[in-house]
């Protein structure tokens, strides 16, 4: 055994942070929660404006979401999914594939968004592969989507910052440019034409690639990392006719926008779009513990069946594939949608309003370029300059400076680079929301105003 001597005083090597920042500023150790609120070892609260990093939903300890853990503590913990099943996982996958757009009616569970992602991408595959079509290969996505940072996610990803250092281990994709009314490079200004240019470069791709392609990944109306990237109107019934049309599957990731985070359950039902593959994660247990889960239609899932002999079966599972921990947090978290009836006009209605106002004041803010949203989940993006949307130097931080402002005056946030997310639990009460707004508002005007 090592001398305790010897052990580093915090030995985490913590996700996306750069380590050696944290010799002079450690990070802020959470020992509790209540609410949309998180408390601090020193005792302090901050509000949780990111959701614990888009994930919850209706608040921490939530009595339902905690009650359901606790006794499905008292029947099992975890048993494998390997050969056995519970009765929480196939009640879930029921309520999935009752709560998902029309046509989706299996449900495969892993652990995490990245998982439900590389879940998509080798069932789209072995699809083709089993219906004969073996010159399938490729995949189209948007030249700036975010699926998660396994290999075959970042395959898929295309945020340069994150995935370009691993470029030489990454597979070929079609990039289908980013639909980005803020920050196109057409030399046309009018919206319509920057829009009506998207849909046709998106056609011409998928036309291009129709008899090589598997499918088409897309985060529905919103690009989360991206920078809270928010599509026209149409574009995803635009994707999802063209892919129609020219026979290759539709894989909605809606592991951030899913679970009424735009306003109603996932994404895809706003344009009436039914995918043939959905990832789902974060938001799925509430926000409580991992768990994520890939649906996908009748057609998909027959074209798996056949003898053993014939080696048609899905060759993937994960050891904590459908915990049942998880799924009883993702049962509960279910219920708490219709008893607390979230997202009824009425109790959603009045929050997305407010959140709504909230954001056209700070777009009028000297440093605010763009604010982009739909439902409670949006970004403020910071410029140096608003008339020529000129970025600040990258070395500057500023959303980084701007989210240290806001934890002083008790809000927590998480920028990606400039662009302040905004993404609070949905449970968050109109006060909350005012204090959320007030505090970015002034944390934004302190960093960029001085
Ligand atoms: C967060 C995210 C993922 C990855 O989920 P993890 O649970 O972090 O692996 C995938 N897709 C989208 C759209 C995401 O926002």
């Amino acid at each position: 055994m090592k001398h305790k001597d010897d052990i580093p005083r915090d030995p985490v090597w913590y996700p996306f942070t750069q380590m050696q920042e944290f010799a002079e500023q450690s990070p802020l150790v959470i020992t509790g929660a209540q609410g949309c609120w998180l408390q601090d070892e020193k005792g302090k609260r901050h509000l949780d404006g990111v959701s614990s990093l888009w994930a919850n939903v209706h608040g921490h300890r939530h009595p339902v979401i905690d009650r359901a853990i606790e006794e499905q503590m008292g029947r099992v913990a975890h048993s494998t999914m390997l050969g056995l099943s519970h009765p929480g996982g196939i009640e879930l996958a029921r309520q999935l594939v009752e709560h998902t757009p029309e046509g989706l009616n299996r449900v495969f569970y892993s652990d995490s968004g990245a998982t439900a992602v590389e879940i998509g991408l080798k069932m789209a595959y072995q699809y083709w592969q089993l219906k004969g079509e073996t010159q399938r290969y490729r995949f189209l996505k948007l030249s700036e989507a975010y699926h998660g940072d396994t290999i075959g996610a970042v395959s898929l990803g295309g945020m340069n910052l994150f995935h370009e250092r691993f470029d030489r281990l990454l597979f070929d994709t079609v990039k289908v440019p980013t639909p980005h009314l803020y920050r196109h490079t057409f030399a046309i200004e009018d919206e319509k034409d920057v829009v009506e240019r998207y849909f046709s470069l998106s056609q011409d791709l998928i036309e291009s690639y129709a008899e090589q392609a598997c499918g088409f990944f897309i985060e529905p109306l919103i690009q989360g990392a991206a920078g809270m990237i928010v599509h026209p109107h149409g574009y995803l019934k635009h994707i999802r006719d063209l892919t129609r049309k020219h026979n290759m599957l539709l894989i909605a990731d809606e592991v951030a926008v899913g679970f009424g985070r735009t306003g109603k359950m996932f994404a895809s039902s706003w344009e009436d779009v039914s995918p043939d593959l959905l990832c789902l994660g974060k938001g799925i247990t509430g926000g409580y513990m991992p768990l994520a889960a890939t649906l996908a239609t009748e057609e998909v899932f027959s074209a798996f069946l056949g003898d053993f002999k014939d080696l048609k079966t899905f060759f993937h599972g994960h050891t904590y594939t459908g915990n049942p921990l998880a799924c009883a947090a993702a049962l509960a978290s279910l219920t708490v949608f219709e008893e607390e009836k979230t997202l009824d006009t009425s109790v959603f209605g009045p929050k997305s309003q407010k959140y709504s106002d909230g954001m056209q004041r700070l777009a009028q803010l000297q440093h605010v370029g763009s604010v982009r949203y739909r439902g409670l989940m949006g970004g403020v993006e910071l410029v140096a300059k608003n008339n020529t949307k000129e970025p600040y130097q990258f070395e500057k931080r500023m959303g980084y400076q701007v989210i240290l402002e806001a934890r002083k005056l008790g809000v927590m946030l998480r920028p990606l680079g400039d662009v302040i997310v905004l993404m609070p639990p949905l449970a968050i009460s109109l006060e909350e929301l005012d204090l959320l707004f007030e505090v970015t508002e002034k944390a934004i005007r302190k960093v960029t105003e001085g």
